[in-house]
Order: C-alpha cells, then sequence, then structure tokens
C-alpha cells in the first residue's frame, strides 16, 4: 500500500497540478481504492459498469466516479445519479440516450466525446469527419440534461514515440479549434504508457492505472 502511495506522490509532483490525475482502479480491491482515498486521491476511473455501481455502493460518495470504457446505451441508467464524468461517449445514439435517461432524473450529466485518433481497429470513437461536424453543428447546444466538456481519446498502442505525438496532437488542435465555442474544460489523453507524451500535447486529465497499481491480471 505505501508504494502505491508513493508512487502517486511522485507522479504528482511531476505533473502540473493544473492536470487532474484519475487513478483507474478496474480489477483493483475496495481497500486499495479507499487507502488512496483516505490519502487525499478523489477521481477514480472504472471500466465496466458493473464493476463501478459495486464500488460506488460500497465506498465514500465523496468520490468522483469516471466512467472510461465503452458505455451501452441499456447500461447507462444506474450510473447517471452518481457518476461524475462520462469519457466514452462514442455516437450520438448513446448522447441522446444519457439526455433522455438524465431528463427522468433531473441531473444534469458531463461528458466527453471519444474520438477515434488510432487506426487500430478495437478503439472506438467518433472520426476526425464525425467529430468535426457535430462541433461545427449546434446539436450539442441542443440537449437540455448533457454537458459535453472535453474530448478524449486513446493513442495507438506502440513503441513508435512520434505516432503517439502526432495522435494527441490532432486532437489537441480538434480541441483548441473548438474550445471557446463549447465551453470546452477537459482534454482526457494519456494512460501509463504515455502520458508524458499526452502533457506535451495539452492533455490536462490523465487516466492512469498500472504506473499506480501495478499491472492487473
Ligand atoms: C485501463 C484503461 C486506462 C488505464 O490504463 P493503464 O495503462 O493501466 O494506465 C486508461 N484508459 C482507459 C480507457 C482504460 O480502459
Amino acid at each position: 500500500m505505501k508504494l502505491i502511495q508513493n508512487k502517486l506522490g511522485q507522479l504528482k509532483t511531476n505533473i502540473s497540478s493544473s492536470v487532474t490525475i484519475v487513478a483507474v482502479s478496474k480489477t483493483k480491491p475496495l481497500d486499495l481504492i479507499l487507502d488512496l482515498y483516505n490519502h487525499g486521491q478523489l477521481h477514480f476511473g472504472e471500466n465496466k459498469v458493473q464493476e463501478l455501481l459495486l464500488k460506488e455502493e460500497k465506498l465514500p460518495k465523496e468520490i468522483k466516479w469516471h466512467m472510461i470504457g465503452h458505455l451501452q446505451r441499456n447500461k447507462v441508467r444506474p450510473i447517471l445519479p452518481f457518476i461524475h464524468l462520462i469519457h466514452s461517449v462514442d455516437s450520438m445514439r448513446l448522447v441522446n440516450k444519457i439526455n433522455q435517461e438524465a431528463k427522468i432524473i433531473n441531473r444534469k450529466i458531463n461528458i466527453l466525446l471519444q474520438v477515434k485518433i488510432s487506426k487500430e481497429t478495437s478503439k472506438y470513437g467518433f472520426d476526425f469527419n464525425e467529430i468535426e461536424e457535430i462541433l461545427n453543428s449546434n446539436v450539442l447546444e441542443e440537449l437540455d440534461f448533457v454537458k459535453v466538456v472535453g474530448l478524449m481519446g486513446m493513442a495507438t498502442f506502440s513503441n513508435n514515440i512520434s505516432v503517439i505525438e502526432t495522435e494527441f496532437n490532432s486532437l489537441n488542435h480538434i480541441y483548441n479549434k473548438f474550445k471557446t465555442k463549447h465551453a470546452f474544460k477537459v482534454l482526457s489523453m494519456g494512460m501509463s504508457a504515455d502520458y508524458e507524451i499526452a502533457v506535451k500535447n495539452g492533455s490536462n486529465m490523465l487516466r492512469l492505472g498500472s504506473i499506480i497499481f501495478g499491472s492487473r491480471n
């Protein structure tokens, strides 16, 4: 446990305080999360609805939970009463579903639109043409119960730094282009392997798992 706190402490001294660290706690037990929370970590991320619901129920209500994994429309409802930010919104059908379900509980939900910046077929997200079209239009302003506060992207899993850099840079470019129009605040880019490149390219929110908690089985 001490090791994990030290790791997070180290990261925080190396990363500007204007960058939010979301501790990605998927597969990790409650006691580890609670301990980090008790040492000041407020933001935690999960990628599966079932696991998120179980953990949210058992842990302090002050924790700010981030949904970072692919979200199916039929799983939206149960997370809306408490979710702090959904990073992985990858279709307008999902946006509309969140808006519709959020209206029922009268809670405005903060989301990020996920952009497919990698050519890897496994990555979800809007492609560049789609996202430009949406951000140029006024469809997002018409949503009463969804606030799009920024963008999210995942780089190719690669040792080639210039590939990762190009991908993060392309998302940073779109983010800045539409920042004022949409009052964006969050650019979520960077995981354990590539967070330094992400910060250099404008990220202000990192999703860090293994570098904090150690590798997952
Ligand atoms: C698991 C996960 C992370 C964290 O990955 P690490 O390499 O362990 O830091 C970040 N973002 C998403 C979407 C993830 O699913």
